[in-house]
């Protein structure tokens, strides 16, 4: 059914700092225009998420593409998903360490796999078979983060219990949910992961109905923040879920958070939005970097949404 289009995107959220919410602002503007680039000239909500989510892969400001947080071996393993809501088809890759936009990888397999995800080494041959190039870890590690492990780790806390998820500690995920002018919805999501994580720990982000959803009958969702309490409530798809029985995605992105602190204690944000256009934008975490377009308003912000 022909629809207006929509693009709404989130950069993380956390206790974000007042001395980088300029530079979380202006990568979330720049993705958004990269998404509506797409989306305005009449494209798909598929291109639309991609190409929002690469700016933000490419913007050393989010944990995600270079300058995600290094793991404990001060390594980056990137995770991303990209979800069609048309077709429910999806792709994702997990623990990629050699790929600067994961969420190429992840298109290319949605588009051209009869599999879902690929995970290390496979994901990045595959990406290779499918004209992607691979880059060294070192292209992906910036000074910031090798300092902000260093000084993580020098903390001499016990990093089997170290609380990794304080609010206080950044989760600069990116993803991205549109809607096109075909009424077909789409969402993206894309990270590093946590500070400090172990070696091939995988979070939510990249998994299907965790960090990121899409189906047209009911909403396309990515979340950001904690992800093992997200993926134990499997909170994109419970949200959308909600949409389908009918509450409006302003109450469902709601209720999803209030449910993940209320369920398992845990903290982030969600954007989510529905084939009418409607949208919901919801967080616990102090603040979210976000972005909103539409053919009537554009908007951007990281506190939360009135
Ligand atoms: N959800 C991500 C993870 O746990 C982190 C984040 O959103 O910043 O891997």
């Amino acid at each position: 059914m022909p629809a207006e289009p929509v693009l709404v995107i989130h950069g993380g959220a956390w206790a974000m700092p007042d001395s980088v919410v300029e530079a979380h602002l202006r990568g979330v503007r720049n993705a958004l225009a990269a998404g509506w680039r797409v989306l305005g000239n009449g494209g798909s909500a598929l291109d639309a998420v991609e190409e929002a989510v690469v700016v933000m892969e490419d913007d050393e400001i989010f944990d995600a593409g270079r300058g995600s947080f290094l793991n404990r071996d001060g390594r980056v393993q990137l995770d991303a998903l990209i979800m069609d809501g048309a077709t429910l088809r999806a792709g994702g890759v997990g623990c990629v360490e050699h790929l600067r936009n994961p969420v190429r990888a992840a298109r290319k397999i949605l588009s051209e796999s009869p599999h879902v995800y690929f995970v290390g080494e496979g994901a990045e041959r595959f990406a290779v078979e499918h004209g992607i190039k691979l880059c060294r870890n070192e292209e992906l590690v910036i000074p910031r983060e090798v300092q902000r492990l260093q000084e993580f780790q020098a903390c001499g806390i016990d990093k089997d219990s170290a609380d990794l998820f304080a609010a206080t500690i950044s989760h600069d995920t990116v993803g991205a949910v549109a809607l096109d002018s075909a009424g077909n919805l789409a969402s993206a999501t894309s990270t590093g992961g946590t500070l400090n994580k172990a070696p091939g720990r995988l979070g939510d982000s990249s998994l299907i109905g965790c960090g990121c959803y899409a189906d047209n009958k009911s909403a396309a969702a990515s979340t950001t923040g904690w992800g093992e309490p997200m993926m134990k409530l499997v909170l994109a798809k419970w949200a959308a879920d909600r949409v389908l029985s009918g509450s409006l995605p302003e109450w469902a992105a709601a209720e999803a958070i209030s449910y993940l602190e209320s369920r398992v204690n845990g903290h982030g944000g969600i954007i989510l939005l529905d084939a009418r256009g409607q949208f919901g934008i919801a967080h616990n975490a102090p603040r979210m970097a976000w972005a909103v377009r539409t053919m009537e308003r554009e908007e951007a912000g990281v506190e939360r949404v009135k």
